[in-house]
């Protein structure tokens, strides 16, 4: 959320445009926090023009099928039919730049982000800072009424009164996986390395 994938986004984006390349933008039209409807901005305030969309089929329905370069922000938030959508517009020869947050706000894998980042040429990851010990940051941190929210709390909160910050798996805090973390610890020191996977499995189960 605050690692500059956007910008970067909006980066590659530009380059396409100075190479004249034909460059379609879309965005998930879930995220309307920050941004403007049809605008993929930055943090920093600069941006690009981007079609708001609420589902895959969508992306499928209003890509030209002359786009040299297609763009999808936010892609965390649409359904799993963007991967085989954005894949068939690979196979077709267009170049794909999806930006999209890889773990929700549990440490967990993200909507259709696990899919897009295995079938994806290439990939980087990019960090943020982590607001409590200043490492670097992998994870966001949602915090309601300044506390780390539970992880029975909705992946997304639509109109919710929570914040978010960027931090480390370190500081990164979810309230139920705690429990586990502790009951994994204490594992981990009582039991030979060879019981440990599976000991990490049974504990997943009960989390
Ligand atoms: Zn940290």
């Amino acid at each position: 959320m605050f690692s500059g994938k956007s910008e970067e986004l909006i980066r590659r984006v530009r380059r396409a445009l100075i190479a004249r390349r034909r460059v379609q933008v879309f965005k998930s039209a879930l995220d309307d926090r920050y941004h403007g409807i049809g605008h993929v901005s930055s943090h920093d305030g600069t941006g690009v023009d981007a079609i708001p969309v609420r589902s895959s089929l969508e992306v499928a329905e209003l890509v030209h099928p002359d786009a040299q370069v297609i763009a999808v922000d936010e892609a965390q938030f649409l359904d799993d039919g963007i991967v085989d959508v954005i894949s068939a517009l690979a196979d077709r020869g267009a170049r794909v730049i999806v930006a999209g947050i890889d773990m929700d706000f549990r440490g967990e894998p993200f909507g259709p982000m696990p899919r897009i980042l295995a079938l994806a040429e290439a990939v980087d990851k990019l960090h943020a800072i982590c607001m409590v010990c200043g490492n670097s940051a992998t994870r966001n941190q949602r915090l309601v009424n300044g506390e780390p929210a539970p992880y029975e709390s909705p992946v997304v909160q639509v109109g919710g009164h929570e914040s978010y910050e960027a931090r480390c798996r370190r500081c990164h805090d979810v309230p139920s996986a705690g429990r586990y973390q502790i009951d994994l610890l204490t594992a981990l020191q009582a039991e030979p390395a060879e019981a440990r996977v599976l000991t990490i499995d049974s504990l997943r189960k009960r989390a």
